[in-house]
């Protein structure tokens, strides 16, 4: 097949390869050529690919209803609400096609609640390095002048502070009465796999109590049990008002959620919000699926055992490697991060490892492997890991005959 790019707007840096199948941890490209895959879609396919109920449960659905609108009601949508309500302890679901629109869900409620305290100029607490998405209003959520940069101006109402840093949000609250919200990762992953503490978390929902702000919960990533709990913020034990999903959640299927409990979850009336394709049969029906497979194998203690491996692998491996600064992570979301910019190992890693690979905020390589993922495959992406490391020229320093304590006895 011949391919051409230049029809497709610039916004992306492509890697060179495209890929034609999969299956579980496994990706071929057109030549015919093996990849393993430690991305999963960016956190997306979970399942693995060509997971074999969610195909047919697609075209299962595909052969009875794809769309009606939600001008009627729709059986699956309410389903899926009920039982993702069950799972996060939350009361009411609206559901739409991306994380950046479950945000924008979020963000809409956070105004309502303001104006129903009667706050006229309304400001919602964010974090640096924080990633919520790229619509203007997510953008603007968003803690990174490089993704925010030629769009300006950006939407007001967004209080910065720093991650993990209570003392911060404490001296913005006496700063500012206009607060209503915070919104926030429990593990930052376009920030570099950072994880909120269980401390930091818990300080914060007792500081949304006492203010009486909405805690906003950006799950996006780290939610649909990759972190080795149902939701990141299940990890400290608290309940959040609002919580975004998306990515996982479809394994594929674009479909985006934001759920909410207690006044939070009352908030809209008729006409204030709405998504056209938002929670079709569908897409409502693979996840629910989604669900099923996620519980029935057990899978979020599955990627907290999985992530443990890859951890201790890693370190392994990699603990003494002169470039690199951090090793850290929360089940099957891990980072290394280096001492220098390493984008161009995104490219390497395809080339000479046939591993998908991450890179974010310039020198951190990001994992985010499939749910599905078995021993010997977290074992084998260690190992690639660790060759990619050893035989690459960073910076011009040639670091061979590195972690060759890596290779598994197989
Ligand atoms: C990916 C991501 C988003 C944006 O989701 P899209 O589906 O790309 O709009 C928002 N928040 C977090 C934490 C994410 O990882």
């Amino acid at each position: 097949m011949q391919h051409t790019h230049s029809h497709l707007m610039r916004a992306y840096a492509r890697q060179p390869v495209s890929f034609v199948r999969g299956n579980g941890a496994r990706l071929w490209d057109e030549q015919g050529v093996e990849y393993l895959d430690a991305i999963a879609g960016v956190a997306v396919t979970s399942l693995g690919h060509a997971h074999p109920e969610i195909a047919s449960v697609i075209a299962e659905q595909a052969g009875m209803l794809l769309h009606t609108s939600n001008v009627f009601r729709i059986g699956w949508q309410e389903r899926l609400g009920e039982r993702l309500c069950a799972l996060a302890g939350m009361q009411k679901a609206f559901f739409c096609n991306s994380g950046a629109e479950a945000n924008e869900t979020a963000l809409k409620l956070a105004r309502l609640h303001g104006r129903r305290r009667q706050v006229t100029t309304p400001k919602i607490l964010v974090m640096e390095k924080g990633f919520h998405g790229r619509t203007i209003a997510t953008l603007s959520a968003t803690g990174n002048p490089e993704n925010q940069c030629g769009f300006e101006p950006l939407l007001p109402g967004f209080l910065r502070v720093p991650y993990n840093d209570i003392e911060a949000v404490r001296r913005a609250a006496a700063q500012s009465p206009d607060i209503v919200a915070v919104l926030i990762e429990p593990v930052q992953g376009e920030g570099g796999i950072r994880a909120a503490s269980t401390e930091y978390l818990r300080e914060l929902r007792a500081l949304c109590d006492r203010h009486d702000w909405l805690l906003m919960l950006d799950e996006i990533q780290a939610g649909m049990g990759r972190t080795g709990a149902w939701f990141g913020h299940q990890h400290a034990g608290i309940a959040p008002d609002v919580v975004t999903l998306a990515k996982a959640l479809g394994n594929g299927i674009p479909i985006g959620a934001c759920l909410a409990r207690g006044a939070a979850a009352d908030l809209f009336s008729p006409g204030q919000h709405g998504s056209t394709f938002g929670g079709n049969p569908l897409a409502c029906r693979v996840a629910c699926s989604v669900l099923d497979i996620l519980a029935r194998d057990e899978l979020p203690a599955r990627a907290a055992v999985l992530g443990a491996r890859l951890l201790v692998g890693l370190q392994r491996a990699l603990g003494d490697h002169p470039r690199v600064l951090a090793i850290r992570g929360q089940g099957l979301m891990v980072g290394i991060e280096l001492d220098r910019d390493c984008k161009e190992l995104v490219g390497r890693a395809l080339e000479e490892q046939r591993l998908l690979i991450t890179v974010t905020r310039d020198t951190v390589i990001r994992l985010l492997p499939p749910l599905i993922c078995d021993e010997k495959q977290i074992d084998d992406i260690v190992l690639r890991v660790a060759r990619l490391l050893s035989t690459s020229v960073m910076g011009g320093v040639t670091t061979t005959g590195m972690a060759l304590q890596a290779e598994p006895t197989t």
